[in-house]
């Protein structure tokens, strides 16, 4: 189950939203204090969202904010702010908090704000372990490596790039003046010719046979085309 905490020193509205986060599916955990509340995200390091109240007992929202930040830039943070805060605001999104919510607050905005900070970490997750598996190519975005079969593939920074685009369009044809200014850069002065140079380059590395290539083919008078 998704963990949030929720930060409140007001034990009538830290029930109200226990009892309301329960509802909509989450494992919610408690604190009154700020330093409760760092002791329980240490106990619990996989709370995906907090919810903190700014105008604590022992500390501020905001304090507790740039604490877990210090460590942690993954966790959503909401602060909760009264009306009358509304300088809050500005201060808490500065202090690296992502969202809040104003009290009074319905349980559905709290619940709409908390799941869309969930989607926006899931999100993350899967863009930073991405892999691009097509035919027999692996690709790890993170680690810029490609294997074929399983086996490790060594690519040139140049050559990784023009096979990212490839396989972030597959199917597509892409004119050579695509993949020079998708690799090389808008400004770049070089000639067309470069990229047919890295083409070639690349299809000895992974077609089986480089006189019929079947990953990496030619569109006669426009560019290539990749297809795995
Ligand atoms: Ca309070």
């Amino acid at each position: 189950m998704k963990k949030v905490l929720i930060l409140e020193d007001e034990v009538n509205i830290r029930s109200f939203v226990v009892i309301n986060l329960k509802r909509a599916g989450y494992d919610a955990i408690e604190a009154g204090t700020g330093a409760e509340a760092l002791q329980k995200i240490k106990e619990n390091p996989d709370i995906g969202v907090s919810i903190l109240d700014i105008m604590l007992p022992d500390t501020d929202g905001f304090e507790v904010c740039r604490t877990i930040r210090a460590t942690n830039k993954q966790m959503g943070i909401i602060m909760l702010t009264a009306r009358t805060q509304e300088m809050d605001k500005v201060t808490g999104l500065m202090t690296g908090a992502d969202d809040y919510v104003t009290k009074p607050f319905s349980p559905a905005e709290l619940t709409a704000r908390i799941d869309a900070l969930f989607r926006r970490i899931d999100g993350d997750a899967a863009a930073s372990a991405e892999l691009l598996a097509q035919g027999p190519f692996v690709m790890n975005v993170k680690n810029h490596t490609l294997e074929k079969h399983g086996e490790r593939i060594r690519l040139t920074q140049v050559e990784y790039a023009i096979l990212k685009l490839f396989m972030q369009h597959p199917g597509r044809a892409l004119s050579r003046e695509d993949i020079l200014s998708a690799v090389w850069g808008r400004d770049y002065e070089g000639e067309l010719k470069i990229v047919d140079v890295n083409i070639r380059r690349l299809r000895i590395k992974i077609e089986d046979d480089t006189a019929n290539p079947i990953y990496i083919t030619t569109v006669w008078g426009f560019g290539y085309k990749w297809g795995a």
